[in-house]
């Protein structure tokens, strides 16, 4: 007899058994509405017909090719695709299986292209769990403790978290480049610093859209310095901000380095990275790779992604989802002292929980998640602290299911704060 290793935290108890769209159901048939799509991952929703169709007719053609050994049709086509969504100059793409791999493949090319060591990466980020990777994780000490020593030449500067700063959203931007100007002067000097790492939206670390100025403020110190400018979309991207990525949101910012996974695929494990050629060139041969990389039914489903993607208008439906969802949250909120602030883009939506203290209320955050799950509303908590519940439905979500969602969460919030 063996058992699933009690190294597992999750979040519900839910045995799911099938997915249609925003719902599981469970053996039973208990029907819930999922808002946390594995965890950004399922944009096209659960089950998608012609993902599974693509998925499907490729499984029966050719499952495993090995990109170093010989390349195959759905990963020509993906490329050829992603093309019609990458940004400008971004015309190379390497694939892996997961974002915590395509960050440490970044970190290599970062290192092969600039001749220098460090990175540099911004107060709450999570940019994966590998011990590269979570060397770049500065979402909580569960992420690193007792696992060290990490992988060297990570310097640390803020993020503009303008609500736990007490700050206005300029004026935590201007805190935050100070921040790094100052590690850039004290801890990592930029002819030490191969790249910025930064999530457009701060995702584990508690759902915080970087305010206007701040992608724009990196370019700028990347440009003067001669450091890259690496964007990790993998929880932001492919339409989940309603912009495929979420530094199109007004910056013009383009990132040297742009990292993907996660929505991706719908499901399948995939990640890509994607930058100029010229700078890919710069890559020592053979310093990337991997034997399921651009596995070819992963990438038929993604392409598939890409197809539902466009046809129904996901990206669209995500911004206007998105702000009913917001919309109905403050309100929600208002009224609930607990609940200190409401933020986020598009379909990336968040509570941050608050004790009458100002200090990070994780009991009741977690108290509100639990309750929502027996209501049927499956949702996940983030946050250094834990103090934030966030919601990420898919972006197929219509706004019957919004103000489904709406109406559990209320009633959450009532029995978590009675
Ligand atoms: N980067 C970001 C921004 C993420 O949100 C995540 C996963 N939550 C990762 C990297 C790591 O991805 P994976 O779990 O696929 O390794």
């Amino acid at each position: 007899m063996s058992q699933l290793s009690p190294v597992l935290t999750q979040a519900t108890p839910v045995v799911a058994v099938r997915g249609e769209g925003v719902y599981l159901f469970d053996a039973e048939g208990r029907r819930y509405l999922d808002f946390t799509a594995g965890v950004g991952v399922t944009g096209t929703g659960h089950c998608h017909p012609r993902v599974v169709e693509a998925a499907q007719r490729q499984a029966g053609r050719l499952i495993h090719g090995q990109y170093t050994t010989v390349l195959h049709q759905p990963l020509l086509d993906l490329t050829e695709r992603l093309g019609t969504v990458l940004p400008e100059g971004l015309d190379s793409v390497f694939y892996l299986n997961s974002g915590s791999e395509a960050v440490e493949a970044a970190v290599r090319l970062a290192r092969h292209a600039t001749g220098r060591q460090n990175v540099i990466v911004f107060d709450g980020s999570f940019h994966g769990r590998t011990m590269g990777a979570a060397a770049l994780t500065t979402a909580g000490t569960r992420f690193r403790d007792g696992i060290g020593p990490l992988m060297p030449g990570v310097a640390v500067a803020p993020f503009p978290y303008a609500f736990r700063l007490g700050l206005d959203a300029e004026a935590a931007v201007e805190h935050a480049l100070r921040g790094l100007d100052h590690v850039l002067a004290t801890v990592s000097s930029p002819g030490e610093t191969a790249a910025l790492f930064v999530e457009p939206v701060l995702g584990e670390g508690g759902y915080v859209p970087a305010p206007p100025g701040f992608l724009a403020g990196l370019r700028e110190r990347a440009d003067r310095h001669g450091m890259l400018l690496v964007l990790d979309e993998v929880q932001t991207g492919f339409g989940r901000t309603g912009r495929f990525w979420a530094h199109q949101h007004g910056s013009g910012t383009v990132p040297d380095i742009l990292i993907t996974a996660k929505g991706l695929a719908s499901g399948f494990p995939l990640s890509a990275i994607a930058a100029p050629t010229a700078l890919m060139r710069k890559a020592r041969p053979g310093s990337q790779g991997g034997t399921y990389g651009a596995n070819p039914v992963a990438c038929a489903a993604a392409v598939a992604t890409l197809d539902v993607i466009r046809d129904e208008r996901l990206v669209d439906n995500a911004a206007a989802q998105g702000e009913l969802l917001l919309r109905g949250l403050r309100e929600a909120a208002a009224g609930v002292p607990a609940i200190a602030d409401v933020r986020g883009l598009g379909l990336m939506a968040a509570c941050e929980f608050q004790r009458p203290d100002g200090s990070p209320d994780p009991a009741t955050a977690r108290r509100a998640q639990q309750a929502a799950a027996e209501l049927g509303l499956l949702l996940l908590t983030c946050g250094v602290h834990q103090s934030v519940v966030r919601m990420i439905p898919a972006l197929v979500v219509d706004s019957d299911q919004i103000g489904e969602a709406l109406s559990l969460w209320s009633k959450a919030v009532t029995s978590a704060t009675a």
